[in-house]
């Protein structure tokens, strides 16, 4: 992930009309003498009907990070979002989408925050993996070559931006994808919120129980429509997160916390199809 610059971040446009669409599971559940009703009608989701766009955070020009032995981020970003794009389609999201660009960083950010709102999409999941900053690196040889490396921090990380046009939902859909890595034993970093020497790129910690995030700024969370979550899926410049992220296996546990928390996510709102009554 990188941080976008104010001038540039001034030629996107801005985001649509806040709207907040309160989350209540509660409401779907009817309470009799303190018991939840027993014939109460669980939250239905219609998988077919919802759409999630899964994008495939930097582009092949623009790799955004570089691992410790030398990889471009793109490359993980890619692997995984296939991985949760397959495992999505397995659990009924025909309409999952797989967003992908090519060039320059921010014009491709540019067209595909276009191309994500024209899809009126239910759901963005942005999935990227993380690097630090220099002053947490140091060298090692790897290949008969001296690359920087950092085994200070390793874990992913969750981050919501409050101007999206649907916080709340972005915030609701974090918090459940926290709980589902964490349920399968993956353990959040919490060095963007405990690490002094983060400085600038210190971000608050909006829930520290599932280790999500706000980064108000950043383009694919601010200016998308639908609710938008980024996933850090784990440090690429952690020599042995590095080796980790790569094995198909691990993905395939991130795709299914993925895929748990879409279908919790898609219970608890209407698709739009639905809401419309009409087929898109
Ligand atoms: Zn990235």
């Amino acid at each position: 992930m990188r941080s976008i610059g104010s001038t540039q971040r001034r030629t996107v446009a801005a985001a649509a009309t806040l709207a907040i669409v309160a989350l209540c599971a509660a409401s779907l559940v009817h309470a009799q003498g303190g018991k939840p009703h027993p014939r109460a009608a669980a939250p239905q989701c219609d998988p077919a009907a919802f759409r999630i766009i899964v994008d495939v955070g930097h582009t092949p020009e623009s790799p955004g990070a570089i691992s410790a032995r030398g990889v471009g981020e793109y490359e993980f970003n890619l692997r995984l979002a296939t991985v949760i794009d397959g495992k999505l389609r397995e659990a009924g999201f025909n309409r999952a989408h797989l967003l992908m660009a090519n060039g320059e960083a921010i014009p491709s950010l540019v067209r595909r925050v276009g191309q994500a709102n024209a899809m009126s999409a239910d759901l963005l999941i942005s999935i990227h993996h993380d690097s630090v900053p220099d002053v947490f690196k140091s060298m090692w040889e790897f290949g008969g070559v001296q690359r920087p490396f950092s085994d200070k921090f390793k874990g992913h990380s969750i981050f919501v931006s409050r101007d999206n046009a649907d916080y709340d939902g972005s915030l609701n859909f974090a918090k459940l994808l926290g709980a589902r890595l964490k349920a399968r034993g993956l353990v959040y970093t919490p060095h963007y919120h405990n690490e002094p020497k983060m400085g600038s790129r210190r971000r608050p910690l909006v829930d520290a129980e599932t280790g999500v995030y706000r980064y108000d700024q950043l383009i694919i969370l601010r200016t998308t429509r639908m609710p938008s979550v980024l996933l850090e899926a784990g440090s690429i410049i952690h020599p042995e997160e590095e080796v980790l992220m790569g094995r198909e296996e691990h993905q395939l546990v991130i795709a299914g916390a993925v895929t748990e928390a879409v279908e919790t996510f898609c219970a608890l709102r209407q698709p739009k199809t639905r809401r419309a009554g009409a087929q898109r």
